[in-house]
C-alpha cells in the first residue's frame, strides 16, 4: 500500500525545453528495498533518477518521499530529505585522495557513516585511502561515489548503472557493496542495463519504455517472466 512506501512516485511527468520525456512514471518503494530500473536506451530511466532528484527542466505528478511532497522542491532542498543521487559519470574528484574525496560531502542528515564506518564496510576502499581519484580503477571510483553518498546521511540512493564499464569481478563487487548497503538498512533504485547483475542484487524490478512503467516484476520471478519482457526488454 502506499502508506508504507518510503517513496510513491504518481503520474511524473517530465520535460527537457519542450522535449517530453516521461509521460506518467508510477513507482513505489519499501524502505530497505532494492529496486531496479530496466529498459532499452532512451526509455526513461536516467531522466526518471534525474526527475525525482529535481534535475530535470520541469516535471508534473507527485513523488512523495517520507510523506513530504517534493514534486516542486529544488534539488538541494531534495537532497536534505535525504535522497542521494550518484549521476552515470559518478563525479569524483580527481585530483584528491579517496579520503578527501570522502570528506567533502556535506552532511544534509543525521546519520550519515563516519569515515571509519565506510573503511569497515568497504575494506577495498581503506586499503585506497591515500590514492588520487585519478588513480582509482573504474570500480572504486563507483564504490567510492556510493560510499560518498552514505557519508551524507541520505537513506535512499539513486544509483544510475553502478555496473557500466566494469569487469566482471568487479561488477560482483559492487553488487556485495549493494547487498551489504540493504543490511544496513539503506533504500537503493538503481538503472541497470545488465539484466544479470541487476537480478544479483535487486527485490524487485520495473520495466519502463517510452517514458513509461510498463510492467514490474519480483525477483524470483524475473526468469519465469523472461518470455513477458522479451518484447520490453530485448533478452
Ligand atoms: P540510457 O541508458 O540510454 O541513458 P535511459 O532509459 O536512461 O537510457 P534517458 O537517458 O532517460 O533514457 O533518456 C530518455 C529520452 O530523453 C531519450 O529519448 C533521450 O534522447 C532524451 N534526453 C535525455 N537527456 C536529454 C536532454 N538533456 N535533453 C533532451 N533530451 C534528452
Amino acid at each position: 500500500a502506499e502508506t508504507d512506501a518510503l517513496l510513491a512516485v504518481r503520474g511524473l511527468e517530465a520535460w527537457y525545453g519542450e522535449s517530453h520525456v516521461l509521460h506518467g512514471v508510477d513507482i513505489d518503494i519499501k524502505p530497505g528495498e532494492v529496486v531496479t530500473l530496466l529498459g532499452r536506451n532512451g526509455a526513461g530511466k536516467t531522466t526518471t533518477l534525474r526527475a525525482i532528484m529535481g534535475l530535470v527542466g520541469k516535471r508534473a505528478g507527485s513523488i512523495r518521499y517520507n510523506g513530504a511532497e517534493l514534486i516542486s522542491a529544488r534539488s538541494d532542498i531534495i537532497a536534505r530529505k535525504g535522497i542521494g543521487y550518484c549521476p552515470e559519470e559518478r563525479g569524483i574528484f580527481a585530483s584528491l585522495d579517496v579520503t578527501e574525496n570522502l570528506m567533502l560531502p556535506p552532511v544534509v542528515m543525521p546519520g550519515g557513516l563516519s569515515l571509519d564506518e565506510i573503511y569497515t564496510l568497504f575494506p577495498n576502499l581503506k586499503e585506497r585511502a591515500r590514492s588520487q581519484g585519478t588513480k582509482l580503477s573504474g570500480g572504486e571510483q563507483q564504490m567510492l561515489a556510493i560510499a560518498r553518498i552514505l557519508r551524507t546521511g541520505a537513506k535512499l540512493l539513486l544509483l544510475d548503472e553502478p555496473s557500466e564499464g566494469l569487469a566482471p569481478v568487479i561488477v560482483q563487487q559492487i553488487g556485495r557493496m549493494i547487498r551489504e548497503i540493504k543490511q544496513r538498512g539503506f533504500t537503493v533504485l538503481l538503472v541497470e542495463q545488465n539484466f544479470r547483475f541487476a537480478q544479483t542484487v535487486a527485490d524487485r524490478h520495473y520495466v519502463m519504455e517510452h517514458g513509461r512503467v510498463v510492467d514490474m516484476v519480483k525477483n524470483e520471478e524475473l526468469l519465469t517472466s523472461l518470455d513477458r519482457l522479451h518484447e520490453y526488454l530485448g533478452v
